[in-house]
C-alpha cells in the first residue's frame, strides 16, 4: 500500500487522481486545496487523511471547526502545503496544484526524500534545473502525469538504454486551430475555455487556446528527459489519440496511444512500474480511422517561439515567462484584457527583466515577482 498525497486535490487532476484510487493500491494521507473548503470537507470525510493543507487562513479556520468532530488536522499558507507535502508516512506527493505556487512544496517534497508525481509543469518551466538536480541528489523519481510526458515515459521504458534522437510532442492544438493571429483578436473567453478534447482546469485551458501549454511542456520534456529543445518537434494531431513518440537513432518513432483521458497517465505514474486494469475504456483503433497530424502555425500562435526561446536561454528566462503567462491568463480570465494580448505581454515580460543564466530559487521567485509586476504595470 503506498501513502500518497495530493497538492490540488480539489482540482481537474486532483479529482480524476481521487477517481482512479480504487484501481490503485494507494491510501490518501493529506490533501491540499486553495479554497474550496465546502469540496474539500467533502473529501476529507470520505479520504480520511490526517492533514488537510488549505492555502487561504481564514478558509482554513472554517474548515478547521467543520472538521472538528474528525481529530483531522487543518494547517494553512505556504507552510501548510509544505508540510502536506513532507507528511512523514508519505511515499509519493501528486503534484497538481496550478501554478508556480508548486514549487517550494515540491521542492521540500524532493529534500524530504519523497518521490513526485508531476502533474504541475509550472514547476519544471520556472525551475527545472535545480528540480531535477536535486531529484538526482536525493534519489527520488519525477514521474511524468502530464499525458504527453507520461507517452514519453513509456515509450522509453523499451528502450534498452538506448538514448532519444528527437521527440515528437504532440499537441490537440486547442479550439483556435486554423485561425489566423489576426482572427484571434476576436476571440471570447466563452470560446478559449471550450477545449475540443480534454475537460480541465481554466488556466491549462487558456494555455491551451494560446498553445502556451505546449510551449511550457516542451521546456518540461527538455527538464525531464535530458534533450536539446531543437530535438524536440511539436506535432499537431487533432484527436489527441497518440500522446506523444520518441524517434530513435535508427530512425524508429514509438509512440504512445490511448483515448484522451487523465487517469491513464495519473494511474501510471502512481502504479509504475506495474500496469493495473483502468477506468479508461480501451482504444477502440478501427473507429479512429483518421488520425491526422500537421506542423503547428507558429505566426498564429507566437507562445511557441518564446516558450522556445526560453528553453533555448535556460537560466531565469522560463521563470519570466511562466509568471507573465499567469499573469497575463489571469487578467484575461476575469476579462481585463482580449485573448492576443496574453502572448504580447509574456514577450514584454521577456524583453524586460534581467537575464541571469545560473539561478538560485529566490532569483525564480524574484524572477517571477518581476514579471508579474511587468504585466500589471503594463495593463494599468
Ligand atoms: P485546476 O485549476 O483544476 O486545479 C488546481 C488545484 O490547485 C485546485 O485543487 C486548487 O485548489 C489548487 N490550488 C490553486 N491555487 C493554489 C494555491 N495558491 N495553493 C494551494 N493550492 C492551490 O487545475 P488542473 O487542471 O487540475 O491542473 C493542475 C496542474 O496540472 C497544472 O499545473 C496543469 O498544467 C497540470 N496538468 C493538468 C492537466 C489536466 O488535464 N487538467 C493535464 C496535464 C497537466
Ligand atoms: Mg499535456
Amino acid at each position: 500500500m503506498k501513502n500518497i498525497v495530493i497538492l490540488g486535490s480539489t482540482g481537474s487532476i486532483g479529482t480524476q487522481t481521487i477517481d482512479i484510487l480504487d484501481s490503485i493500491d494507494a491510501n490518501v494521507c493529506a490533501i491540499s486545496v486553495n479554497t474550496n473548503i465546502e469540496r474539500a470537507e467533502q473529501q476529507a470525510r470520505l479520504l480520511q487523511p490526517s492533514l488537510v493543507a488549505v492555502y487561504d487562513a481564514e478558509k482554513a479556520s472554517e474548515l478547521k471547526i467543520r472538521l472538528a468532530d474528525t481529530g483531522i488536522r487543518v494547517v494553512s499558507g505556504m507552510e501548510g502545503l509544505i508540510e502536506a507535502a513532507t507528511l512523514p508516512e508519505a511515499d509519493v506527493i501528486v503534484t497538481a496544484v496550478v501554478g508556480m505556487v508548486g514549487l517550494l512544496p515540491t521542492l521540500a517534497a524532493i529534500d524530504a526524500g519523497k518521490d513526485i508525481a508531476l502533474a504541475n509543469k509550472e514547476t519544471l518551466v520556472c525551475a527545472g534545473q535545480i528540480v531535477m538536480k536535486r531529484a538526482r541528489e536525493k534519489g527520488v523519481a519525477i514521474l511524468p502525469v502530464d499525458s504527453e510526458h507520461s507517452a514519453i515515459f513509456q515509450c522509453l521504458q523499451g528502450a534498452a538504454g538506448n538514448g532519444i534522437s528527437r521527440i515528437l510532442l504532440t499537441a490537440s492544438g486547442g479550439p483556435f486551430f486554423g485561425m489566423s493571429r489576426e482572427q484571434m483578436r476576436h476571440v471570447t473567453k466563452e470560446q478559449a475555455l471550450h477545449h475540443p478534447n480534454w475537460s480541465m482546469g481554466a488556466k491549462i485551458t487558456i494555455d491551451s487556446a494560446s498553445m502556451m501549454n505546449k510551449g511550457l511542456e516542451l521546456i518540461e520534456a527538455m527538464w525531464l528527459y535530458d534533450v536539446e529543445p531543437d530535438d524536440i518537434d511539436i506535432v499537431v494531431h487533432r484527436e489527441s489519440i497518440v500522446h506523444s513518440a520518441v524517434e530513435f537513432t535508427d530512425g524508429s518513432v514509438i509512440a504512445q496511444m490511448g483515448n484522451p483521458d487523465m487517469r491513464l497517465p495519473i494511474q501510471y505514474a502512481l502504479t509504475y512500474p506495474a500496469r493495473v486494469p483502468c477506468k479508461v475504456p480501451p482504444l477502440d483503433l478501427p473507429r479512429r480511422h483518421n488520425l491526422t497530424f500537421f506542423a503547428p502555425d507558429e505566426e498564429a500562435f507566437p507562445a511557441l517561439g518564446l516558450a522556445r526561446r526560453a528553453a533555448a536561454a535556460r537560466g531565469n528566462l522560463g521563470a519570466v515567462m511562466n509568471g507573465a503567462n499567469e499573469a497575463a491568463v489571469d487578467l484575461f480570465l476575469h476579462d481585463q484584457i482580449p485573448f492576443y494580448r496574453i502572448p504580447e505581454l509574456v514577450r514584454e515580460a521577456m524583453d524586460t527583466v534581467d537575464y541571469l543564466p545560473e539561478i538560485t530559487v529566490e532569483d525564480v521567485l524574484e524572477s517571477d515577482r518581476a514579471a508579474r509586476d511587468i504585466v500589471h504595470s503594463l495593463v494599468k
